[in-house]
């Protein structure tokens, strides 16, 4: 007689709850909700409200192993309950996010769906491009090939300097757009998001190193370094 198999598939809901009790040995898991979303990025968010944990997640998972998304459970639960998040578990995740085909898919996902918001290179106070073209010829032999180049929507102080590599475009901070910041300020944020351009992205198994030492060792040959990281600090 053959015994009939039963092939037993988790919904995500079952393993939230089921880390939930792991988690929180104590407390009976709450109603919860997990939403996969069409997100521009890996970002993932989970939150407790009116008694009820929401969790959304990008679609990228959603063709990922049932492991990757138990480890992903793991991680944003002992986010939630501030419990230190289990070494095993956040390698397994990070190495799944930096597997070539899994970045691949990312790459493209940021390309289809990111809205890239492009001032144009002329602010109030700089111009990007002749301040990108003054660096390339300064530091770079003028043979770096210009990406577009432009002001960020909201002046953000913590995001100085950004370049995405999807869409081939170096946003500054609109904070640096303002007649109280000195030249040098601007130009060092420029000059280091040119050396992204320079340096790709290491990808060294879990590990995405995006300032690589040469980078830093790059870096540093910018004239004037040190005054220009003071000015930034007092911005
Ligand atoms: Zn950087």
């Amino acid at each position: 007689m053959q015994v009939e198999s039963t092939l037993f598939f988790e919904t995500p809901e079952e393993i939230y709850a089921r880390v939930f009790r792991v988690v929180n040995p104590r407390t009976i898991p709450p109603e919860i909700h997990v939403e996969f979303r069409r997100f521009a990025n890996a970002n993932s968010s989970i939150r407790l409200e009116n008694g009820r944990i929401a969790v959304k997640i990008t679609d990228l998972l959603a063709v990922a192993p049932a492991p990757i998304l138990e480890a992903l459970a793991y991680i944003l639960l002992s986010k939630l309950y501030r419990k230190p998040i289990p070494q095993n578990f956040n390698h397994q995740y990070r190495l799944y996010l930096n597997r070539k085909d899994v970045r691949t898919s990312l790459h493209s996902l940021r390309l289809n769906r990111g809205r890239k918001f492009l001032s144009g290179a002329q602010g109030q106070c700089f111009n990007l491009d002749h301040l990108f073209e003054e660096l390339n010829a300064k530091h770079f032999f003028g043979l770096m090939a210009r990406p577009e180049l432009g002001w960020s929507r909201r002046p953000s102080r913590t995001m100085l300097g950004h370049y995405d590599p999807s869409h081939h475009v170096i946003i500054l901070s609109s904070i640096l757009d303002r007649p109280a910041v000195p030249r040098l300020a601007v130009e060092y944020v420029m000059f280091h998001e040119m050396l992204h351009l320079k340096h790709p992205v290491d990808h060294r198994g879990v590990r995405r190193c995006v300032h690589t030492p040469e980078f830093r060792a790059s870096e540093k040959k910018f004239p004037g370094f040190a005054e220009a990281k003071l000015l930034l600090k007092h911005l």
